[in-house]
């Protein structure tokens, strides 16, 4: 038996909902294996609740306590009440940089089934990943307030990016060589080296020495506005697009809503070189305005799921829970935000009987 030591952290809002979701698939996978393996899931209460009564969001030795697990599967941070760079900073941020998780892959896919926001000839066909910069750039916490001397009055803030080399040299290798295992071999790198004449610069310069050791792999250079623009008029022509931390972060979203929702889209919270942790968590947030009401569309975390299984080594469970997903959706089963009338628990049923009829049929 494998055993599989996986840290749960449900965090807020629908987070809490969503990761309820994606332990049923979990277990019902372990289940149906026979012994063959297990999860042993451990919870952490963090977020912003457990904030509210202790002052911070984690225990200060968070990290470490993380830190000897096989994985971990995230909700999603941040509640009214709690100030959202606190519970970001807090819970999430700690995280990702506690452990240098430093490539955060984002895959947009677009599901049977879903009503299309996306007029394109080639709509079905869609699918590119977004790795994105996941441990410096915009997010570096670097800057201040009061830049003024005088608090209150004309006040002063600065809000650095911080670009090292090595960190843009990683990130931009990582995508190189995940896009030397997709059809077309092709990376786009995007910035805004027109008006962020440091950073983006140093980015640029990496990226072109870089793309001389991958002479195989097609490479393209977009500002970020217009590639915004690009996701909607041209995605055919996108396939592994590499950005920094902010960059990264908008275009995930944009994304995902394109493909249908923000409910859909998995994440994954890489260090692919130290034996470190990674996280998995949907690209969504806590979403506080529908939280509690049990209709939060538990796709994405659920997605998540499978990049972890994969990431863990079960390659075969995690596309079979890929699959359990599309034949849901090509059903017409699917939550509001979608345009269906079903909730979590049903969707998250019709999930895990796909992957029973799914198993009958091996
Ligand atoms: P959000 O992603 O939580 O919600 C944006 C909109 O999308 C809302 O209308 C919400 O109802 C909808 N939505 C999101 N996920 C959905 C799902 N699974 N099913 C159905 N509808 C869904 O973004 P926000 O409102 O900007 O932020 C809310 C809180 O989440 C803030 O505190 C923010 O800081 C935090 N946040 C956390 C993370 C994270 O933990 N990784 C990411 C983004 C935002
Ligand atoms: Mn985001």
């Amino acid at each position: 038996t494998r055993n599989y030591r996986i840290a749960v952290i449900p965090g807020d809002g629908i987070g809490i909902e969503v990761v309820d979701a994606g332990l049923h698939v979990l277990d019902y996978l372990a289940n149906e294996s026979n012994g063959d393996f297990t999860f042993e899931t451990d919870f952490f209460p963090w977020g912003c609740e457990y904030y509210l009564e202790n002052g911070k969001m984690m225990d200060e030795d968070g990290v470490e306590k993380l830190s000897d697990y096989d994985a971990i599967y995230f909700g999603a941070v941040g509640f009214p009440g709690v100030p959202d760079h606190v519970s970001l900073w807090g819970l999430r941020l700690a995280i990702c940089q506690g452990l240098d998780q430093w490539a955060n892959i984002r895959p947009v896919e677009f599901l049977p089934g879903v009503p299309r926001r996306l007029n394109h000839p080639d709509v079905d066909n869609l699918n590119w990943i977004l790795v994105r910069e996941n441990s410096e750039g915009e997010y570096s916490g670097v800057g201040g307030r009061n830049f003024s001397g005088r608090e209150g009055s004309n006040e002063v803030a600065v809000q650095s990016a911080l670009f090292t080399e090595k960190g843009c040299e990683r990130i931009i290798r990582f995508a190189f060589d995940l896009a030397r295992t997709r059809k077309r071999k092709k990376v786009t790198s995007v910035t805004k080296s027109n008006a962020q004449q440091y950073g983006m610069v140093l980015w640029d310069e990496v990226f072109a020495r870089v793309s001389k050791e991958y002479p195989d792999v097609e490479t393209d250079q977009w500002l970020v506005d217009a590639m915004a623009a690009q996701f909607v008029l041209h995605p055919e022509e996108l396939e592994v697009v590499v950005a920094s931390n902010l960059f990264a972060d908008i275009l995930s979203d944009l994304g995902s809503a394109l493909a249908g929702s923000l409910g859909i889209a998995a994440s994954a919270n890489l260090n692919p070189v130290k034996r470190t942790p990674s996280m998995f968590e949907s690209v969504h947030g806590s979403a506080p305005d529908i939280a509690g009401k049990g209709i939060a569309n538990p796709i994405g975390t659920i997605g998540s799921a499978a990049l972890m299984l994969d990431h863990l080594g079960l390659s075969e469970e995690a596309s079979r829970i890929n699959q359990a997903i599309e034949e849901t959706t090509r059903q017409g089963i699917l939550t509001r935000d979608l345009g269906g009338t079903h909730n979590t628990a049903e969707i998250t049923d019709a999930i895990i009987k796909n992957l029973s009829k799914r198993k009958l049929e091996v």
